[in-house]
């Protein structure tokens, strides 16, 4: 009898347990994990730090140098006007208010090189105005040439700042648009106005009493030397020696018709 109620009894909790276990549906394993922090949370979303684990290549922008270089594709003085008239390749680019790229016959015979615009040129974007620019006139008159027939460039498109004489940095990066210029234009006599334009071109410290009145070769054109017009401004007895150096420029220009 004690065996029976003993049997009894386990068979009692074996069906206690049984039903039990249906309630709770514990017909899976059930694995306790350690929760998970939100401190935890967070550090396993954070995204990888861009700067050290992912390198994005931009395209190089262009710099205006690199896009002016290869001046020999422009083949019109206006194209090429509008390729460099924004030009940054020197400081003076920052001082200026107008670039001066030159004007007049886009095939003219004759061709006019000055140093540098001055102030009035600088306020105008126009080469040779103001009392200097009438005096040049006056001169190319004195010959029968009228400022439509010729082209009027400077050796460097922007002014120096007081007027000051070009540095020769700033004559190496804005030479070559003059070079085009004269491709371009292709005169047959080119005229340098001023000791400055002179030597600068000529690559020599010679004075201009030394470089007037002389043929000279600038890549393959016959270069003649006179007066800045300012400078007659200044002294009118420099206006003689003038005349007589475009009397013979006039000479060598006809001559090659
Ligand atoms: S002076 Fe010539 S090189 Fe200098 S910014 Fe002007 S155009 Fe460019």
């Amino acid at each position: 009898m004690e065996l029976g109620n003993q049997i009894l009894d386990i068979l009692n909790d074996c069906e206690s347990y049984f039903k039990q276990l249906k309630e709770t549906e514990r017909n899976q394993i059930l694995i306790d994990f350690p929760a998970v922090s939100e401190q935890q949370q967070f550090e396993e979303i954070q995204v990888p730090n861009t700067q050290t684990n992912l390198q994005i290549e931009m395209p190089e922008k262009p710099s205006q140098s690199s896009v002016i270089s290869d001046l020999s594709k422009y083949s019109t003085l206006s194209e090429f006007d509008n390729a460099i008239n924004q030009c940054t390749k020197c400081v003076l680019c920052e001082s200026r208010n107008k670039f001066v790229f030159g004007a007049g016959n886009p095939n003219a015979d004759l061709m006019l090189v000055g140093e540098a615009p001055g102030a009035d040129e600088d306020k105008n974007g126009v080469p040779f105005v103001g009392r200097s620019g009438k005096l040049l006139d006056k001169i190319l008159a004195a010959i029968d040439i009228s400022r439509e027939d010729v082209f009027i460039a400077n050796i460097l498109k922007c002014r120096p700042p007081e007027n000051r004489d070009p540095l020769a940095s700033e004559v190496d990066k804005c030479e070559p648009y003059l070079k085009r210029q004269i491709e371009l234009i292709n005169p047959k006599v080119i005229l340098a106005l001023g000791r400055i334009a002179g030597q600068t071109l000529l690559r020599t410290k010679d004075s201009l009493t030394k470089l007037r009145q002389k043929e000279h070769n600038y890549h393959g054109k016959i270069l003649m030397v006179t007066y800045h017009p300012a400078a007659l401004l200044r002294n009118p007895n420099w206006k003689r020696p003038t005349w007589e150096d475009v009397q013979k420029v006039k000479k060598i220009y006809e001559g090659l018709k």
